[in-house]
């Protein structure tokens, strides 16, 4: 692969860090990351997925090799981040994060690739959204651990191939299926994460009011996660929201009750939807008559980017049997309906309103 750097040359500091937090996620102490797992035992749920990297952890160990490359993919706010932090504590490794929208410009991934250090990990969230120029400079540096560079121009153009440290990149996307097939393709490990059980989202609940020193009954932690859309980060921010709740309307715990009431107050229903959600089934069963249609219509009519339909409300409403995706665009299910209390409108009322 040929990468022409101009005179400037790509060594030169950068103004724009690419990368988002370049410390380990430990150091970082926004709220999101003082709640976030670190260790195997307290990364709630998806077993799978542990077992199989307990096994890789302690064989890279054994063998003293680096990690395979690994691609995690799935809804946002499922553990993709978290998971690749664990892993980077398990093998007492520094992590690098940083996303693809970062990587605009060539020198932006080279900086990257040749500022890390042995054995460490580079973590790419929306790794789908990597530019061409970008995915090619990753091709060998993933495979052989080399960048390959051609510096000047046409007749005096001269290849350079600069030797990498082994690293491992962890990729992580909400779109599996947009990554080019020679990308995937160099992923040793790729794995798909779930939606989080009842259970599992009550003990994240239950965790997370601990570290946050909220007073929770198991009812209550419970009334939480069934609410909570399979997903971990929005079981940690509805309990932050209703613990804001139980402290000024009631006696600062919280339990069963003043877990629904808070949530009854802040729309979000007993499935988990929120206003957008029901805004999304409603404009498509009123205006369109339960669908099909095209995701590109919806987002119009919700004044919505099709990204944050596509990647932060279908999913869940896929999953819990809302709304069906057809090749001619998103219908609601009969279950769908019947969640916004609408009466199903039978085949034959539709065929003969077709009609005239
Ligand atoms: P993603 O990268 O998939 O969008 P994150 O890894 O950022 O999701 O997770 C979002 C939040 O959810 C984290 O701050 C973390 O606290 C919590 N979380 C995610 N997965 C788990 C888990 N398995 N157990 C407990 N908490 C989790």
């Amino acid at each position: 692969m040929a990468i022409f750097s101009d005179d400037e040359g790509f060594i030169k500091k950068e103004k724009k860090n690419p990368i988002i937090k370049s410390e380990t996620i430990e150091y970082d102490n926004t709220f999101e990351n003082s709640i976030r797992p670190k260790d195997f035992e307290s990364y709630i749920g998806q077993s799978a997925l542990k077992e199989t990297l307990k096994i890789t952890l302690e064989a890279a160990k054994r063998r003293d090799k680096t990690l395979d490359h690994m691609l995690f993919y799935g809804p946002p706010g499922l553990g993709k981040t978290t998971i690749a932090g664990v892993i980077a504590a398990q093998m007492g490794v520094e992590i690098r994060i940083t996303s693809a929208p970062a990587l605009e410009r060539p020198r932006d991934i080279i900086g990257i690739l040749m500022s890390l250090k042995g054995g460490e990990i580079l973590f790419i969230d929306e790794i789908h959204r990597l530019n061409k120029v970008a995915e090619e400079i990753l091709y060998p540096a993933m495979e052989d651990f080399t960048l390959d560079m051609t510096t000047g121009k046409s007749q005096t153009a001269k290849t350079l191939r600069i030797p990498l440290p082994k690293f491992t990149l962890i990729g992580a996307t909400t779109k599996a299926g947009e990554l080019s097939s020679p990308l995937r393709d160099r992923f040793g490990i790729i794995h798909r994460l779930e939606f989080y059980t009842v259970e599992e989202l009550a003990s994240v609940v239950k965790r997370t009011a601990k570290i946050l020193e909220i007073d929770i009954t198991p009812d209550g932690a419970e009334a939480i996660a069934l609410r909570s859309r399979g997903t971990p980060r929005i079981a940690n921010r509805l309990i932050k929201r209703v613990s804001d709740f139980a402290l000024v309307k009631y006696d600062g715990k919280i339990d069963k009750n003043v877990a629904n009431e808070s949530l009854d107050a802040l729309k979000i229903d007993e499935f988990g939807l929120d206003t957008t959600d029901r805004a999304l089934l409603n404009l498509i069963i009123e205006k369109y008559d339960g669908g099909p249609v095209g995701v590109e219509t919806i987002a119009a009519a919700l004044s919505e980017d099709v990204r944050t339909i596509e990647d932060v409300c279908e999913p869940y409403l896929l999953q819990a049997g809302l709304l069906q995706r057809t090749p001619r665009g998103r219908k609601v299910s009969p279950e769908g309906y019947r969640h916004l209390g609408k009466r199903i409108p039978s085949e034959q009322t539709k065929l003969f309103e077709e009609i005239l």
